[in-house]
């Protein structure tokens, strides 16, 4: 009889393995094999052979992950910015542009920013609230739409079904970074959203121990980026691929665990009275709380919030906490803290960050499985202390 597969639980467990076991194996083997006999393939983008994304590891991750979003099809990359820029470099083609949220992860602003220019492909920022706005930035050129399910690291939630329409209307690719709502609270194909893209450094694999990345949706342009992949390089290696396999296993627990203490915590925080501002859309005080409800699964294991004394109360407060590392990142078991102003938005000029609502003192905190209430009592002796 077939297998019932429908929730995402079993999905994590079951989607995509191969069908027998290979060798019985229980937990997927890992093919270090750069190169593979022939099998009397057509094209050079069918040979197999790691580069082309195509081993064992690298096709049970397509299949499990496109699964997971409701997806036609999905490419696993080396880390979330070969993702994003093999993507982009894949359907923009010189002089493309791109209309793409303002508040976003750093690396990509660079990107956007720093890199593509060069190329030839420009950017124009758009605010991911005002739809109406969006159409007078509109070029001949321009070809894709691009926002973050939960915006890095304000924790905003644009209008979602806003973009995939705007898409839909002026023949556009809708892309989202999907990143920190992971498939858990969040599946774009769902919604319309023709890409999907992770850093799977996060969520994903959840154990901060590789970086990989995602492209997750429509069979076409999933075909098209890893035709672009195949030349650029930046593929995922087999061992990657294993450890990425076995971390996702648990996504579903991890996050909805994250996603209670984050909520918790939240709350604690916007209760103290040394913290001015805390960022996080389950919050009833969040902007984008009723939109967040009406789109989630789930708010997220992200926060970010403002102490008290600026820069040096927050410095403080980030000295003067025990149990989370801190170390740029996210996603993972263990709770991580970053301001980032000097981490993930460095890249940023100071004027930038100011534009983009990003404070100074922020501090970003990433929720991990530590017990809520130690995670509570630590921050309780930082607040004192700083
Ligand atoms: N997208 C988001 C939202 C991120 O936060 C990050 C990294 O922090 C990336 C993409 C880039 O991912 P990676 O570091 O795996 O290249």
């Amino acid at each position: 009889m077939a297998k019932v597969i429908r929730a995402i639980e079993t999905k994590l467990i079951h989607a995509g393995e191969p069908e027998p076991l290979i060798g019985g194996a229980v937990a997927m083997p890992i093919f270090q094999s750069a190169t593979f006999a022939y099998r009397g393939e057509q094209t050079y983008h069918d040979l197999r052979y790691i580069r082309l994304s195509n081993t064992p590891n690298h096709e049970v991750l397509h299949r499990k992950l496109a699964a997971l979003e409701n997806a036609e099809a999905a490419l696993v990359t080396a880390s979330g910015m070969a993702a994003i820029s093999t993507t982009l470099l894949a359907l923009l083609g010189a002089d493309g542009h791109l209309l793409a949220q303002d508040c976003l992860y750093g690396g990509t602003h660079d990107l956007l920013t720093s890199d593509l220019p060069a190329l030839g492909i420009k950017t124009d920022f758009i605010d991911g609230n005002d739809p109406a706005s969006w159409r007078q930035r509109l070029t001949q050129r321009t070809r894709a739409i691009y926002v973050e399910t939960v915006s890095n690291p304000l924790m905003g939630v644009a209008d979602l079904r806003a973009v995939v329409e705007f898409a839909n209307a002026h023949g556009l690719v809708s892309i989202i970074d999907n990143t920190f709502a992971s498939p858990v609270n969040f599946r774009p194909a769902e919604m319309g959203f023709d890409l999907s893209l992770h850093s799977c450094t996060k969520y994903l694999n959840g154990h901060s121990d590789i970086v990989a990345g995602a492209v997750i949706g429509r069979s076409e342009l999933v075909r098209k980026v890893a035709h672009k992949l195949n030349h650029l390089g930046g593929v995922l290696d087999p061992h990657a691929c294993f450890l990425l396999h076995r971390g996702m296993k648990t996504l579903a627990v991890r996050v909805r665990y994250q996603n209670e203490s984050a909520l918790k915590i939240a709350r604690f925080l916007e209760a103290h009275p040394k913290v001015r501002q805390v960022n996080y859309p389950g919050l009833e005080s969040s902007p984008d709380h009723l939109r967040a409800c009406e789109l989630l699964d789930g708010f997220g294991g992200m926060l970010s919030f403002e102490v008290e004394g600026g820069v040096a109360a927050a410095n403080g407060f980030i000295a003067h906490v025990t149990l989370p590392i801190s170390a740029p990142s996210l996603g993972g078991v263990e709770s991580l803290i970053t301001r980032p102003a000097t981490t993930s938005h460095s890249g940023m000029s100071a004027e930038e960050r100011s534009r983009a609502g990003i404070a100074e003192g922020l501090i970003r905190f990433s929720v991990g499985l530590e017990a809520t209430e130690d995670l509570i009592e630590d921050f309780t002796r930082a607040l004192a202390a700083c």
